[in-house]
């Protein structure tokens, strides 16, 4: 007995690469101001800030800085605070699309899976795996907004 498709064409062989396979986010991409350093004077990196970064490169984990600022912008604020042996890479944020959201095709995120972390997660695309942080805004020791990004990273 032959056995015969629906459609009575040859059989669609089973996909063989269906995406990237479920896993942690391996590239980390972390807004500047009001997120890792106050957006009032941005004298103060957020407390827990350093210990994540640490935690994330010292995995293996690659750490991108943007800012609406620029890129050189970012890499001075990790300068300033001394975490730029942490960081990859710094780029702009930049091109909002129709929906107000920031591109992120300059970004090298080609076969990663990236996290965005940020504190107006309004300003990135649905379709990226935003984790939301409250705005840090002035220098305060006792600010726990980094609590649930040490988390997702495996910190605590
Ligand atoms: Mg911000």
């Amino acid at each position: 007995m032959v056995k015969t498709h629906r459609d009575g064409g040859p059989a669609t062989p089973e996909p063989t690469s269906p995406g990237p396979a479920p896993g942690p986010a391996d590239c980390w991409v972390f807004d500047v101001d009001g997120c890792l350093v106050d957006s009032l004077t941005g004298t103060s990196l957020r407390p827990g800030a350093r210990a994540v970064l640490e935690h994330l490169a010292h995995g293996g984990r690659r750490i991108i800085l943007w800012s609406a600022g620029g890129d050189e912008y970012a890499r001075a604020r990790a300068e300033q605070f001394g975490v730029d042996g942490l960081v990859s890479a710094y780029f702009s944020k930049e091109d909002r699309d129709g929906d107000g959201a920031f591109g992120t095709g300059h970004l090298p995120l080609t076969g990663s899976r990236a996290v965005f972390v940020d504190d107006r997660p309004e300003d990135l695309g649905r379709d990226l795996d935003v984790l939301a942080v409250s705005p840090y805004l002035c220098d305060d020791p006792h600010d726990r907004g980094l609590v649930p990004v040490a988390r997702r990273a495996g910190l605590r």
